[in-house]
C-alpha cells in the first residue's frame, strides 16, 4: 500500500467513524487545579485567569476575546526536557524546538487503575511494566507510555486531585526502577493523570522526582492530567499532542487527542 493510500484510508475511517477521537485534555480554566509546592519553594505556578478584553460591548462592539493567565505546566500539558536542570543542555530541548514528528506517536497505556483505588500511593514499577510487555509484547521505542489510574475524574477538585495530607501529597506515578526501565526502553515519554508526571512523594525518592530527572534528562517528555484514559486501548491509540510554540519554553498546555479504532 502507499503511503499515499495510507493516510487516505486514515481520512476515510476518521470520516466513517470506524476510528474515534478520545479527548485526553482536562478543561483549562479558573477551576484548573495546580500544583501546591513544599513551602521552602515559595514561588508556586497561579491558577489560571481568563481575562475578558471585549465582549461585543464599548470595548469592541462586534467582537470577544480574552487574554490569559497561565503556567506554562497548567492543566494537561506537555513537559519539555528543559523543564528539569537535568536537561537543561540537550538539543532541541525547549518546547519550541521539540521536532514536531514527536507530537504525533503510539501510545501503550498500563491499567492500574483497582491498585491505586486500594493505594493512593500507588507507584508503578519495572515489574509491572515488564508483565505488561510478556502480555501485549515489547514495548517499542518512541511510544508514549502511559499509566491509567482512573485518577482524572478527581480533577474537578483541587483537594481531591492533589490529595494532600500533613505528610504531603498522595497520587500515583512511576518509581525510579520503572522510569529507568522506560529510558532503557526508549520511550518518548511518560503520561499521567495526576497534576504531575511524578509520584505525589516523589520528592522523597533517590533521585526526586525520577520521571523528571531521568525522562527530561534523557531527552523524553511528560505528559500530566490527561484524562480518558480509561477509554484507550492497552495497544493501538495514536497520540496526537500539539504543544504551544512558547519561545523558550519548559512546557505548554496542550490539547491531547488519541486516535482509536472504535470497538
Ligand atoms: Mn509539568
Amino acid at each position: 500500500m502507499s503511503t499515499q493510500q495510507s493516510l487516505a484510508d486514515l481520512a476515510a475511517a476518521l470520516a466513517a467513524g470506524t476510528i474515534e477521537i478520545v479527548d485526553l485534555t482536562a478543561p483549562l480554566g479558573p477551576d484548573t487545579p495546580v500544583l501546591h509546592l513544599p513551602p521552602d519553594f515559595a514561588r508556586n505556578t497561579p491558577k489560571v485567569a481568563i481575562h475578558r478584553i471585549s465582549a461585543y460591548d464599548q470595548d469592541g462592539p462586534w467582537w470577544a476575546w480574552n487574554w490569559l493567565e497561565l503556567g506554562e505546566h497548567t492543566g494537561t500539558h506537555f513537559d519539555a526536557p528543559s523543564h528539569w536542570v537535568s536537561g537543561k543542555d540537550l538539543p532541541d530541548n525547549t518546547i519550541d524546538t521539540i521536532p514536531v514528528r514527536h507530537f504525533v506517536a503510539p501510545a501503550i497505556v498500563i491499567d492500574r487503575s483497582k491498585e491505586v483505588a486500594a493505594d493512593p500511593d500507588f507507584l508503578l514499577t519495572a515489574d509491572d511494566i515488564r508483565n505488561w510487555e510478556a502480555e501485549h509484547g515489547p514495548i517499542p521505542r518512541g511510544v508514549w507510555v502511559l499509566l491509567r489510574s482512573d485518577w482524572y475524574p478527581r480533577n474537578t477538585s483541587t483537594e481531591a486531585f492533589l490529595n494532600t495530607d500533613a505528610d504531603g501529597p498522595h497520587t500515583p506515578g512511576p518509581s525510579v526502577d520503572a522510569v529507568r526501565y522506560l529510558v532503557e526502553r526508549g520511550a518518548l515519554g511518560f503520561g499521567n493523570e495526576c497534576v504531575g508526571t511524578d509520584a505525589g512523594n516523589a520528592v522523597t525518592f533517590d533521585p526526586p522526582f525520577p520521571a523528571h530527572n531521568l525522562l527530561l534528562g534523557a531527552g523524553a517528555y511528560g505528559l500530566a492530567s490527561l484524562v480518558n484514559l480509561d477509554r484507550l486501548p492497552a495497544t493501538g491509540a495514536l497520540l496526537v499532542v500539539a504543544p504551544l510554540k512558547i519561545v523558550g519554553g519548559t512546557g505548554s498546555p496542550v490539547r491531547a487527542i488519541a486516535l482509536v479504532p472504535r470497538g
